[in-house]
This record gives C-alpha cells, structure tokens and sequence, in this order.
C-alpha cells in the first residue's frame, strides 16, 4: 500500500527508482568464543563468504575493465590469499566466530603491511575494503560504503560526507534521501550538484528496506513509498511540464524590468563545468577548490595537478567570470594535513582562511597555481578566502595574494555574523563580498549545518539571516563594491527574489537550479523584489516570511 513521508526537499525534480543503502562502517565482531564443535562449521562460512566476495570483485572488474579492473582482480587475489586463510582457520580452531576470525586475522595480516614500505602501505585500505566486504557478508548486514548496483536506484544514507561523493556513479544515482542533514548540509549541496532530486532530515528512511520502490519529490520534501501507478504517472507528468517551461527560459538573469542579476554556478572542478555551461550560467560564482584535496588527505595536490584543474575550470568561461575560493578544510571537510584532531568543536575551531594562515605553504602553492593557470586567459579571475571573521583576516588574505603576484579580485565570504556586521571594515582589504548563506546560517542561529533535528533553524528564510544579508547588501553598495551569495539560499526560486530586493548583485548555485531561479526572476520587476523583500524581513519565523514574500510576488 502507498505511504507516503515528509522530509525537506532540498533538490528538485522527480525520482522513482529501488531504494539502495548507503552501507556504514563495519563494526568489531564480539569477540565471543565458540564451542569446539562449530569450529568447522564457523571455518566453512569464512570460507564461503571470502569465495563470494571473491567472486563478486571479479564479476565488477569484468564489467569496469580497464584498470579498475586490475585494482578489482587484486582484491579478489587478497581475499582468497592462502595464508590469510589458513590464519582465519586457527583462530577458529580456537573459538573464534567466523567474522572475528576473519577481522583479526586481516588486522594482523594489515599491520604487516602497514609498516613494510610506502607502496605496501598504500595497499592497506584495499584490504580494510575486502575484510569489511567479508565481515558485512557474514553479519548480513549491506556492504560499507557506496551500494554494488550495475541499475540505477534511490541512495538513502544517513548523510553523506564530501569524501563519499567521489565514490557516486552520477549515471547509477537517480535521486537521494537522508535521515540526517538540513537544507545546506553536503548531501544537499551534492544532489544539487549532481542534478537529482532529493530530500533530506527524514529520521525513518533508514528502515526502508532494500529494494523498495520509491518515488522522491525533491521539490515537495515527499517520499511516496511503493506508488500507485496513477502517482507515478502524475508525478512523471508533472515533472515533465516543469522541465519544458524551464527551457523556454534562456539568457542572462535578470528581473522583468531588466536589472541583472549574474546567474553564476558553483562547482567542485572540471568534472561540474559542461552542467554548469549546459545551465546557461554566466560564469562560476563558487569553485570549491577543496574536492580536488580530498582524493589524498595526508598531503596537498601539487601545483601541477592544481594548474591543470584550475586551467580547465577557467577555460571554460574566456570570457566570463570566475570566482574561486581557496581552500576550505576542516569541521565538516577534514583533511588530515591541515585539520586539527583534538578540538571540542571544529565547526568553532580551525578551519577554512584559519587553517591556511596557519599553513601559508598551502596557500601560496594554491595562489601560484591559480596565477599560473589564469595565465594568457582572458578570464575575470575573482579568488576569496571562507571564514573570514575581521579585518585583520581580510588583509591577511590579500597579502597573501599580492604576495604570490596574483592578477585577480579579491574578495571575501561573509559566513561568520562579524563579518556581516563589519563587512564596511572587511571592505576596506578587499574588493568583493560573497555570502555564504549556509554557514552564516549555522553561526547566526548557533544551529550545526550537519544536524537533521536542528534544520529548523538552518532555514536560509529566517528573518534573522536575511537582515544579515541585507547589512552585508547594504555596506557593499555603500563602498562601491559586489555582494554576491554563494550559499544554498541563492538555489531557492522565490527567496533568489527576496535577495535580489535585498541588494544581492549575483547569485551563484548549483548547476541544476539556475533555469528555476532565472524563470521565476524573469517574473517580477525589481521594485516587486524589493517589497517582497521588506515583507519578508518584517515576519518573525522563516516560514511567515516565505509567506509574505510569495504573497507580495503573487499580487494577493
Ligand atoms: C556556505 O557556507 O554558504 C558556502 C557557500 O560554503 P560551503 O557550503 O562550502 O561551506
Ligand atoms: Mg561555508
């Protein structure tokens, strides 16, 4: 029977598909003791799991081929390697369970390689990958990490962490739905990166079972649990109106009576950029320079590996503009080498621009690499430092960048409320403003941006925010200078409005929400934004202004 769910829609478009599992993290084994006599029958289930498993990596690699299929095909070797068998075999001969067998016996076989040279150690995490495959196989619990499926399907996850996201097959995911996360949490940012709907802060989608059909309506934040076939037709019809409306709508952004509002797209590298150019954006408002660092977290990319990603992000817009932000680690998006281990509250700790002033290395090599990549291009090179709390961090910042004889503007993010409320004095080191809604959001109302039970107060419609983002609007004008936002809100049709009357000169989001925002901008002159505006920041809760605001828009 058809049931239906209510999360928080936070990507929009229509997904029907079998719902996979994120797998999580393999736990310990009890270390319970088995009697002598299910020895054997313990040492038959080892090995029957190790053959499957085995099995399953061989038939993947033969359908990836190439070199995933040789790095596949050496896991399978792993897990049938006769020694670690017979290991798995004593420890069972002595009372292990057939699980702990096999998890101890790989953990000292991972020791070993750990420390027998830098090459052997790099083969470490393929072998954590083929003793958690074994273990969850015996435990029947679904395999860690990314779903196995060659058909396309719904990913539920609790939340999902940036370094997940490389690990996604873009063609496999047809939408997303997690417990945790809010309306700017990752999983959010992702799915809208990706083009697929999704909705997030559902505390019961973790007890969908597998393979249960579902239909996802990322606009709604509705999760129809298996739908009628006249749901699914009335969605998929639905779905497929707003898409040709959408692609009426083309050009530059600007409001009804022609006040232009850049739409700019924010994206984590090259692979981003053919969506973005498809989208019709006007350039990149937000390159998040950090994915390129979370392939190796123990060490920075070259400046090599940096140019050439640069390069190709740059290339794409000749003459456009490009606002790249250096990079952004910590809290949410650790890195090893730069991220603090021991701090209470690494949201509250030292992270983005603080974590690079404490690292100039890293940031010079990334400032050299972005010069040299912006090189004989005719781009409109803009570069910004996150988390910039004062003036003292604003100057910091563009020293640095003069410093390392950086041809571009620089600018600041206002996601810390200080910086909103001095943004004259940021304005004074640097040249443009950019807000990040999502942090500013989780700073202002003291509400973590990865907590589902707090997206209440995450909600970028909130009074509160807005009067932030009207000061920062404000004090840019008052110097001459842009103000962009960067942040979730801008992905929001109706508040895109609101921002335009607040004094927002761009807006930049992911690729898949730039035809909403221009159809629904292209609507309104800018004094209708403006009084929507006013209306919104007169309410007292996100969703009486979001009220106000459609209510000023819609004439009643
Ligand atoms: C923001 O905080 O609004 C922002 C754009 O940065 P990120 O989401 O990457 O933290
Ligand atoms: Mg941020």
């Amino acid at each position: 029977m058809e049931t239906t769910l209510r999360g928080v829609g936070v990507s929009h478009g229509v997904a029907i598909g079998e719902v996979r599992h994120m797998g999580t993290a393999v736990l310990e084994p009890p270390a319970k003791q088995i009697p002598a006599q299910d020895a054997e029958r313990e040492q038959g289930r080892a090995r029957k799991a190790v053959e499957a498993v085995a099995a399953d990596l061989m038939a993947r690699g033969n359908l990836a081929g190439g070199e995933a299929q040789a790095v596949l095909e050496a896991q399978a070797m792993i897990a049938q390697d006769p020694e670690l068998m017979a290991d798995v075999d004593r420890r069972v001969a002595v009372g292990s369970t057939a699980e702990r067998g096999i998890y101890d016996a790989f953990s000292h076989y991972r020791e070993l390689l750990a420390g027998a040279g830098e090459y052997m150690a790099g083969r470490v995490a393929d072998l954590d990958d083929v003793r958690n495959r074994i273990v969850a196989r015996l435990l029947g619990v679904p395999m860690p990490g990314v779903p196995d499926s060659d058909e396309p399907y719904v990913l539920i996850a609790r939340d999902l962490a940036p370094a997940d996201t490389a690990l996604l097959d873009p063609a496999l995911v047809l939408g997303f739905v997690t417990e945790e996360g809010g309306p700017t949490s990752h999983s959010a940012i992702l799915a809208r990166a990706l083009g697929v709907p999704a909705v997030v802060a559902l505390p019961g989608a973790g007890e969908l079972a597998e393979g249960t059909v579902v239909a996802v309506d990322g606009s709604t934040g509705e999760i129809f649990v298996e739908p009628s076939a006249e749901k699914r037709a009335e969605l998929e019809a639905a779905a497929a109106a707003r898409k040709a409306a959408l692609a009426a709508s083309t050009g530059p952004g600007a409001t009804s009576d022609g006040h232009k509002v850049p739409l700019l797209a924010n994206v984590g590298g090259p692979a981003d950029v053919p969506a973005a150019v498809e989208a019709g954006a006007e350039g990149v408002g937000l390159f998040r320079t950090e994915f390129l660092f979370l392939d190796d977290s123990t060490k920075a990319p070259t400046e090599e590996k940096q140019v050439e990603a640069y390069r190709q992000v740059l290339e794409a817009f000749p003459e456009g503009r490009v606002v790249v932000r250096v990079l952004d680690a910590g809290a949410d998006k650790p890195l090893d080498f730069l991220t603090p281990t021991d701090e209470p509250n690494p949201a509250l700790g030292v992270r983005g621009l603080r974590s690079l002033l404490d690292h100039p290395e890293v940031l010079r090599t990334q400032l050299t690499a972005l010069a040299k990549a912006a090189e004989g291009l005719p781009v409109y090179l803009e570069v910004m430092a996150p988390m910039v709390a004062d003036r003292a961090d604003a100057k910091a910042f563009a020293d640095a960048c003069r410093e390392a004889g950086l041809r571009a503007k620089f600018g600041a993010m206002v996601e810390i409320p200080s910086a909103a409320l001095r943004a004259r004095s940021i304005l004074q080191e640097v040249e443009f403003l950019s807000l990040g809604t999502n942090d500013l959001a989780q700073y202002t109302f003291a509400a973590d941006r990865q907590v589902g039970a707090v997206s209440r107060l995450q909600d970028p419609w909130q009074p509160a925010l807005l009067d932030l983002v009207a000061l920062s609007a404000e004090s840019a004008k008052a110097e001459g200078k842009s103000c962009g936002v960067c942040g979730e809100a801008a992905s929001d049709p109706l508040l895109a409005c609101v921002l335009t009357g607040l004094g927002v000169t761009s807006l930049s989001m992911g690729a898949a929400s730039i035809p909403y925002v221009r159809a629904t901008l292209a609507k309104y002159t800018l004094a209708q934004c403006e009084r929507a505006a006013a209306a919104a920041r007169a309410a007292d809760s996100a969703e009486e202004a979001r009220k106000a605001a459609q209510a000023v828009l819609s004439g009643e």
